[in-house]
């Protein structure tokens, strides 16, 4: 009889503590906390410092009811990339915590000084591109400072991370995605999925991010560097706010959503993508007036024109031709452009040797 009582009473705690271990718990960022089932705003504070102004990065934290996965999304890594901002609008007011397990990071706009000085590629203050200082310093300036919270506060904390991009707002592009291929068979296994989860079409086979944690340079890659499951995708271009962009970006999200067992529907993952090996950004050799001669998704042969770098009196300085025949992911759509910047982006399609294998 005691037996039997002690056993009872082992038995109670050990359904008590896998209770415990199952339920769902509070998520704090920043000093703000969602409980389980809740959506919660908050903002990341970065002081002025030398020369730098105050700035906020803010952020939502959607709090699954039910216990599973963290997934960060960021937008505006690039300020002038909307469809990524109005995504996570859309998905914050639509994802309802109730139904979710595990929870979802959203970071609404990484470069608040980028998106409200409308400025393309670098941040206004240091006119340094916040996507190339990652993971940051605590003393730097001030894109370095942005990137140091983000990898601290988002990037340390979450499991699995997407950031959302588009063309910038000088840069006609088709949709697309970063896969990288030189990390662990496992992580780049569990990427994959992630990608065929999401559903654009065209994957670019990365193999050439850096792999030292403490020079990631990229948002992305600073959670690959750190063994985390990140891509890096691309839907929108040239400064708009279009439907077709922003839609794609919720129906990716709502793939991974499934994909990670987060919510029970969502959209089927992608069975066959078009993957893209040999790929380069062109760059211009001068600094003067860009009139582009192709479009984005065009195909086009090794040789081929893709467009004319002229001077302010109109003499053509260089004739950009494509260093190997493949399909125009984006180009420049607007007329400055200096000396270094991109043109361009051409890609390949992968051999099979280059596709890693499951
Ligand atoms: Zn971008």
């Amino acid at each position: 009889m005691r037996t039997m009582f002690r056993r009872a009473i082992i038995a109670a705690a050990c359904i008590t503590i896998a209770a415990a271990a199952s339920a769902q718990s509070a998520f704090t960022v920043g000093g703000v906390t969602a409980q389980p089932g809740t959506t919660v705003y908050g903002e990341l504070q970065l002081p002025a410092r030398g020369t730098d102004a105050a700035t906020i990065v803010p952020f939502s934290i959607v709090n699954g009811a039910k216990p599973g996965p963290v997934l960060a999304l960021v937008a505006g890594t690039h300020g002038a990339e909307y469809p990524p901002i109005l995504a996570l609008q859309r998905l914050r007011a639509s994802v309802d915590p109730k139904e979710l397990s595990g929870t979802i990071l959203m970071v609404h706009v990484a470069n608040m000084p980028a998106f409200l000085g409308r400025a393309i590629y670098y941040t206004p203050g240091d006119h340094k591109n916040l996507n190339r200082v990652f993971p940051g310093k605590a003393d730097g300036t001030i894109s370095e400072r942005i990137a140091d919270a983000i990898t601290r506060e988002f990037i340390d904390r979450t499991q699995y991370l997407i950031d959302l991009h588009c063309g910038d707002a000088n840069e006609s592009l088709r949709p697309y995605l970063y896969w990288t291929i030189n990390a662990s068979p496992p992580l780049v296994e569990s990427v994959r999925q992630l990608a065929l989860a999401f559903g654009l079409d065209h994957v670019i086979l990365d193999k050439a991010r850096p792999t030292d944690p403490a020079a990631s340079l990229y948002l992305e890659n600073t959670a690959i560097t750190r063994g985390k499951p990140a891509m890096t995708i691309e839907s929108g271009a040239m400064g708009q706010s279009d439907e077709e962009s922003i839609v794609r970006i919720e129906r990716g999200v709502a793939g991974v959503l499934k994909h990670l067992k987060m919510r029970a529907t969502g959209p089927d993952p992608l069975q066959h993508a078009v993957f893209l090996g040999r790929n380069q950004v062109i760059t211009s050799g001068y600094t003067g007036i860009f009139y582009p001669l192709v479009e984005r998704g065009h195909t086009i042969a090794q040789g081929a024109v893709i467009g004319r770098v002229t001077d302010f009196q109109g003499r053509v300085l260089e004739e950009v031709r494509a260093p190997f025949g493949g399909e125009i992911l984006y180009v420049v759509g607007t007329p400055p452009v200096s000396k270094g910047e991109p043109l361009a982006f051409v890609a390949a399609l992968a051999t099979a040797a280059e596709i890693p294998k499951k």
